[in-house]
């Protein structure tokens, strides 16, 4: 991505684009800032529920086909679409919010309308295409009035989640959200202190970032300074993942 439309993108989030010293402006180009010092705190890696065993062997037709005909919480009785996910199937990253809202529901599609936007706009300033990566929620289906999702709602469609990490195998999640990050790393911790730190998902430890929801970014503007943080942060944690020798 050239470094204007970069540029572009870091201001729709209200970030000033850092300037190397001694560049012209019209060279500029956005530039990590150093890692903070010493190593981000690592917390122990949590264990998802083993998948439903109906689940854990389907292909991704399958399990497309398993969420669109899915019953299995009463959510299904109000939605108009599921919501599978979009994106690369074989990306690295993996972004997991917390269900879908209105557009969503009425699209099929996660994370469209504004708050989606400014997910866009978030991962183009790190350098991504939304097609780059899959996006997916906790949910599948709308809580209606968009209530926080309930346990057993959850429960139900972990199993689909769960294969899709699976199949997707990414080399990072980032969780999308108080909803998105409570239910994965099953905690209540509030988000403002699980940012800034590497978590771990899964029996695999895929390292997992924690940043806010669009949607409260664009209630609370002052925010996106710390979002693009925690990209940074999933930036270096990528970047390290890939340069690590195979074990
Ligand atoms: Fe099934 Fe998940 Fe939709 Fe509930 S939310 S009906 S478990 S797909």
């Amino acid at each position: 991505m050239n470094g204007s439309l970069r540029n572009g993108y870091l201001e729709a989030m209200g970030i000033q684009p850092w300037v190397r010293r001694g560049l012209q402006q019209a060279d500029a180009q956005p530039v990590e800032a150093p890692a903070a010092s010493g190593h981000p705190e690592q917390v122990q890696p949590v264990t998802g529920a083993a998948p439903a065993p109906s689940c854990a062997t389907l292909d991704w037709p399958q399990l497309e086909s398993a969420v669109a005909s899915c019953t299995a919480c009463e959510l299904h009785r109000t939605r108009t679409h599921t919501v599978f996910g979009t994106g690369s199937r074989q990306a690295d990253w993996m972004i997991i919010g917390e269900a879908p809202g209105a557009d969503e529901d009425r699209q099929g599609e996660p994370f469209v309308g504004r708050a989606g936007q400014l997910l866009t706009e978030m991962l183009c300033a790190a350098g991504l295409q939304r097609q780059d990566v899959f996006i997916t929620n906790i949910l599948k289906c709308r809580p209606p009035q968009n209530r926080d999702p309930r346990p057993e709602e959850v429960a139900s469609c972990h199993a689909f989640l769960q294969r899709q990490v699976a199949l997707v195998q990414p080399s990072l999640i980032l969780a999308v959200g108080r909803i998105a990050a409570h239910n994965l790393l099953e905690t209540d911790t509030p988000v403002g202190r699980l940012r800034g730190r590497i978590h771990h998902y899964g029996e695999g430890r895929i390292p997992l970032i924690v940043t806010y929801h669009p949607a409260y970014l664009l209630r609370s503007p002052l925010e996106k300074r710390k979002a693009w943080e925690d990209l940074r942060l999933a930036l270096q944690v990528a970047d390290a993942g890939q340069q690590a020798p195979a074990s």
